[in-house]
């Protein structure tokens, strides 16, 4: 094949190996002996591996995946890369992913991918994600459908996918909808279009978002602490349509008439925010209070979101505008 895809290694399970003093997995893989454990690469077409980092992925920060857009930004304007690959942890990879899919200016193909299982046990997926997330990142049928995450041989849109399951294997899965695509041994099969790609380009971010999960009784504590603390934005998960609890609904019309940016997203599985309820609490009074519906996107996927998007706009109805979306 005609030119190459550029691996940026950050970390994760997939560098990790077993340390008997500690008795547990630490960050240990370097990025080159990464790709030296998946030689059939040869065949698919020229790597260069670059390291972003070797961190767990709970150390992940937006700040780092800022940085991290901006070296695979430059590295797909290089003529002859294809594609780029991320090796990350699972446990924050789809919010990387998002935050990738959504500030990435180039149409070139843009792969994250993981292990379940570090190279020291029985049968690690690392190998065999690599190299499905190289030969994807190298399809040019790939090419303009936003980034992907490409694990056990499937290939997910970022902002679908979520991870499912702490331990298995096939932990990842767009609910609802299911891949887009996968990678079988002598091609990619691309099944389904998934919606456009959103695009969203600051030159800087605004990190200091915060999410918060209703729960039965749920009041207006946390949403005080965080007014008091001037956070820059609030994202919710509330109950079903969207609903909440009158106590968290009073933190939340605080938080706006705060100028504090507060959205909408749904603790369910799946599914918009809708404002289909009038009492206190329901979407009609909250769309009545300022606050924002964050569409059909998860709680910290809608966090990426308007952490990206506060770096364009602090404007209530411009920042409304990047989520009236699904
Ligand atoms: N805790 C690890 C991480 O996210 C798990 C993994 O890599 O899958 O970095």
């Amino acid at each position: 094949m005609n030119g190459k895809v550029v691996v940026f290694t950050t970390g994760g399970t997939i560098a990790m190996r077993y340390d008997p003093e500690i008795g547990g997995a630490v960050p240990a893989v370097s990025g080159p002996e990464l790709i030296e454990a998946v030689p059939p690469l040869a065949d698919v077409c020229p790597v260069e591996v670059r390291e972003f980092s070797n961190i767990p992925s709970p150390h992940m920060t937006p700040k780092r995946m800022f940085d991290l857009a901006k070296q695979v930004e430059k590295a797909l304007e290089e003529p002859d890369t294809l594609g780029a690959v991320i090796t990350h942890g699972t446990d924050t990879l789809e919010e990387t992913a998002y935050f990738l899919d959504l500030c990435i200016k180039s149409d070139k193909p843009v792969c994250l991918t993981a292990a379940m299982r570090s190279a020291a046990e029985i049968s690690p997926d690392g190998p065999k994600n690599i190299l499905c997330a190289v030969r994807c990142a190298a399809c040019p049928e790939a090419r303009g459908k936003g980034a992907f995450v490409v694990m056990n041989e499937e290939i997910h849109a970022a902002r679908e996918v979520t991870k499912t399951h702490s331990a298995n294997p096939k932990t990842f899965a767009s609910p609802f909808w299911g891949p887009v695509g996968y990678v079988d041994a002598d091609r990619i099969i691309f099944r389904r279009d998934s919606i456009e790609p959103q695009k969203i380009h600051p030159e800087s971010i605004v990190d200091d978002v915060h999410l918060i999960k209703l729960v039965a009784g749920a009041d207006d504590f946390l949403f005080n602490y965080l007014v008091d603390k001037k956070v820059k934005g609030i994202v919710v998960e509330g109950f079903g349509r969207g609903n909440v609890s009158p106590g968290a609904f009073s933190g939340m019309k605080r938080a706006v008439e705060n100028g504090i940016p507060v959205v909408l997203t749904t603790r369910c599985l799946g599914g918009r925010v809708l404002d289909v309820y009038g009492y206190e609490g329901g979407v009609i009074r909250q769309k009545e209070a300022g606050i924002i519906l964050g569409g059909e996107i998860n709680g910290q996927k809608a966090r990426i979101k308007l952490i990206l998007a506060l770096g364009m706009t602090q404007d209530r109805e411009k920042l409304a505008e990047y989520f009236d979306r699904p």
